[in-house]
């Protein structure tokens, strides 16, 4: 049996040590703030075991890495009708394009980039006021990771709401096409605080459990969603979850993975463990730089891969 505690260990000391770090996110004010330096890795494996290295108890921003939870519980409340305001096929574009919009007419390629996000967001707020629809999301992390002390960074999400002028865009676009049910600014509300809710890695990577076990909670027993559901997501995050860097992130890793601008990264290797990495800089296609690095070593190391 390989020693994953030593494993992690060993790649936290060796990714701190490195120069290159990337660059931090500056789009959003609040998250240039973040020391550069900060590195964590939490990995639970199927006996509900944390090894953990690094600061793996610090929060950082989740950002993107909320889009696999809001799709869960979007398709949780509307089930496969979800795809008529959303597609699922890679962009090949950044997170934050415009460009597909309009041949789609207004659809969204999928539920990772920043406009499919939006959509899945209007999806969860229908028939709710912001607040509960964000308090349903809050609920359903802090079920999740079994953890009640988690919480939203109302700083980040407010410097996000003052200088997100491209998500303006996005959402204003779909709205004309008719993509959108509520008010934009409702919508982008929601969409801005969900990305601001603040994690740390062991608290994300027990958060992401049930997508490594067939949709089940095996710490609580509770089912979260079909193992069905529970694959497809995992598919999704496979084919989606880097942007135009996923097929990247596919070759070298060989995970499920979600990535976020605040730098964290959550994979999924499945019947196997459900892991966490954080690290603030960025690479060209705003997925963390370092992140990406000790998940292919950890991989590598461990021989885990859907690919076989
Ligand atoms: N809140 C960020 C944005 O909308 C999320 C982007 C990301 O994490 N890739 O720009």
């Amino acid at each position: 049996m390989p020693d994953i505690d030593l494993i992690v260990r060993e790649i936290a000391e060796e990714m701190r040590a490195r120069p290159d770090r990337g660059d931090v996110a500056t789009y959003i004010p609040e998250l240039a703030r973040v020391d550069p330096a900060a590195f964590a890795l939490a990995v639970v494996d199927v006996d509900g075991h944390v090894a953990v290295g690094g600061d793996a108890d610090v929060a950082f921003s989740i950002q993107s890495i909320s889009k696999v939870f809001t799709l869960t519980l979007a398709l949780g409340k509307v089930g496969n009708r979800l795809w008529e305001r959303v597609g699922r096929e890679p962009s090949g574009s950044p997170f934050n394009s415009i460009v597909q919009l309009e041949n789609e007419r207004g659809i969204p390629r999928n539920p990772f980039i920043n406009a499919g996000a939006i959509a899945v967001t209007d999806v969860i707020l229908s028939g709710h006021q912001p607040k509960e629809a964000l308090g349903e999301i809050l609920r359903f992390m802090r079920f999740l990771a079994d953890d009640p002390t988690i919480s939203m960074d109302d700083a980040v999400a407010a410097s996000e709401q003052r200088t997100g002028f491209r998500n303006r865009a996005l959402a204003n676009y779909m709205k004309a096409f008719g993509v959108l049910e509520n008010p934009v600014d409702y919508t982008l509300g929601v969409y801005f605080h969900h990305c601001a809710i603040a994690m740390s890695c062991r608290q994300l990577a027990l958060a992401g459990r049930f997508l490594a076990h067939g949709g089940r909670n095996p710490a609580t027993g509770h089912s979260v969603v079909s193992p069905e559901r529970a694959r497809r997501i995992n598919a999704i995050m496979m084919t989606c979850g880097h942007y135009d860097g996923s097929g990247e992130f596919a070759y070298r890793v060989g995970l499920p993975g979600k990535s976020g601008v605040g730098g964290g990264i959550l994979a999924i290797a499945p019947r196997k463990a459900s892991i966490a990495v954080w690290s603030p800089g960025l690479d060209a296609s705003g997925n963390s730089h370092l992140g990406r690095i000790a998940l292919e070593r950890l991989a590598q190391r461990l021989g885990w891969s859907v690919f076989g």
